[in-house]
């Protein structure tokens, strides 16, 4: 019971985050960091991206390891350059 509930909302989650970037696409903004404009994901969609919980993604860009490049929509825009090389790496 208890599993079968849990896949039901990953898979859930994953849809939002889907249906949230093919209606937005991804938005491109100044990156203070690489000096450049860059792509931008939301917390949600660079968690998905990534499998990994969005605190992770949080504590990471805490850390310096991921750029954000402002918010969008009240949401961290980060920057698809500096996940790359994670994202990449799989
Ligand atoms: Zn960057």
């Amino acid at each position: 019971m208890a599993r079968s509930k849990k896949i039901l909302i990953t898979s859930e989650t994953h849809e939002k985050a889907v249906l949230k970037r093919s209606r937005s696409a991804a938005s491109v903004r100044f990156c203070a960091e690489c000096g450049q404009e860059a792509e931008t994901l939301s917390l949600n969609e660079a968690a998905t991206l990534l499998s990994v919980p969005w605190t992770e993604v949080i504590s990471r860009v805490a850390s310096g390891e991921f750029h954000t490049a402002g918010t969008d929509e009240r949401c961290l825009a980060i920057c698809v350059r500096s996940l790359r090389k994670e994202w990449q790496g799989r």
